[in-house]
């Protein structure tokens, strides 16, 4: 089997990935580990309206719930409630990714992406020293795939970028641990996405309640790695679970990472591109990757027309690639990272401080970054280290 170009993983940065590289007309495969593309979900599934608008047309059917802002809870229990619109890129739809994923997989095939189902990348071929393809289990059978470029979107447990030589480790105070619950309970807010901050809540993290309709939620907990024991972050939910929803009844649960890093040192190598969590695209303050992977597998897909066309896959042909990720995702990284930094050091007074101030200001018209800026101004002690970030 001999391809342009092999995707790894069937995720939101693969699909764009592979749908961008084949609408150009390039022989594409994606390879999927799982026999159902988008399930398990390990996911809260919240994105911004205006930027998944950006990206793609939304089709009703993937949006599980539209809601009209976010509430965020201090640890005392104040709480600051703002619109959709205002909230940055994880809120406004929450979707339904089971259907959502399986569709922008549709949407890569339909552009004449092959997509390949139960079909495990084992490593990669190499030809004089250099990638040329993958080794994969299908169905049971060994299989091997010819390609100049393998676009890794193989999730926050990448295999990829370590087999190309490089480094994705992530320190454990870079990767928040979380578990979810899917909680029918009739006290979910329909009409808001909520986030509850507090260091015995969730340590270096927080807990959300996303909902999908019809008084059903995503409710869960991301820890930071560092502050996190084996089972920490189920045991802490079911905490959480029993003072908020004590009568809630727990339909499905899932556990996984993501990573809280700041920016990759490469994202390519020679023969091959990392996409979304593969390359810790992820926002580390807010931890909301979808629209991320989404976009840089568009990137990656350009840029592996560009490559096909002039026959270079080294790494320095794949410069572009680093470039404009870098310019657009890298730079929100970057603050992100400075933000979440700060934050987890933050003791619960803190929190409560920096909430409580707010209470005689107007903010319903101002955006998260305005927000910041109304905290830097009456807490400016507080907030001092930010003031390069916030000015
Ligand atoms: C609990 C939790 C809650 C989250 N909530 C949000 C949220 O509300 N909003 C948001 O924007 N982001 C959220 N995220 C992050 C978001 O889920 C990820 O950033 C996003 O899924 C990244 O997309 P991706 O395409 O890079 O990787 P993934 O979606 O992880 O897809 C990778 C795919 O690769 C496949 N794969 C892996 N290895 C192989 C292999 N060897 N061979 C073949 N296939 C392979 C996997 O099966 C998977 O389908 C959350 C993450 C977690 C853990």
């Amino acid at each position: 089997m001999k391809f342009n170009v092999v995707v790894v993983g069937a995720g939101p940065g693969g699909s764009m990935a592979a749908k961008t590289a084949a609408e150009a007309g390039l022989d594409v495969v994606m390879l999927e580990k799982r026999q159902e593309i988008g399930d398990p979900i390990r996911c809260a599934e919240g994105v911004g309206k205006r930027d998944l608008c950006d990206i793609v047309k939304p089709d009703p059917q993937w949006i599980a719930a539209e809601v009209k802002g976010f509430r965020v809870y201090a640890p005392n229990g104040t709480s600051l409630v703002m619109s959709e619109d205002k909230g940055g890129a994880e809120v406004g739809y929450v979707l339904e990714r089971k259907i959502f994923d399986r569709a922008l997989a549709m949407n890569a095939a339909s552009a004449g992406a092959k997509v390949m189902v139960k079909t495990r990348a084992l490593g990669l071929l190499h030809k004089d020293g250099v990638p040329c393809g993958v080794s994969a289990m299908r169905m049971g059978e060994p299989i091997q795939i010819e390609a100049p470029l393998i676009i890794g979107a193989d999730g926050v447990e990448s295999k990829v970028g370590r087999w190309a030589g490089i480094d994705t480790t992530l320190k454990p105070k870079d990767i928040h641990c979380c578990a979810q619950f899917l909680v029918q309970d009739s006290s979910i807010d329909d009409e808001y996405c909520e986030f509850f901050f507090g260091n015995e809540l969730a340590p270096g993290g927080y807990v959300w309640a996303f909902p999908k309709g019809e008084k059903l939620a995503n409710v869960g907990i991301g820890v930071q790695g560092s502050k996190s024991g084996s089972g920490e972050p189920i045991r802490l939910l079911k905490k959480f679970m029993k003072s908020r929803f004590p009568n809630g009844k727990v339909v499905e649960m899932v556990a996984g990472g993501d990573p809280s890093s700041g920016v990759i040192e490469s994202a390519t190598a020679d023969g091959v591109m990392l996409v979304g969590d593969a390359a810790h695209q992820t926002d580390p303050l807010t931890g909301g990757g979808i629209l991320n992977a989404m976009k840089a597998g568009i990137i990656a897909g350009e840029v592996t027309v560009k490559a096909v066309s002039a026959g270079n896959f080294r790494k320095a042909g794949l410069k572009e690639y680093e470039n404009r990720w870098r310019a657009d995702l890298g730079k929100h990284i970057a603050r992100s990272y400075e933000y979440k930094e700060f934050f987890v050091k933050l003791r619960d007074n803190d929190f409560n401080q920096l909430f409580s101030s707010l209470k005689n200001e107007d903010i319903s018209n101002v955006d998260l970054r305005g927000v910041l800026r109304v905290l830097f101004k009456l807490n400016p002690k507080l907030l001092w280290e930010l003031r390069h970030l916030v000015v």
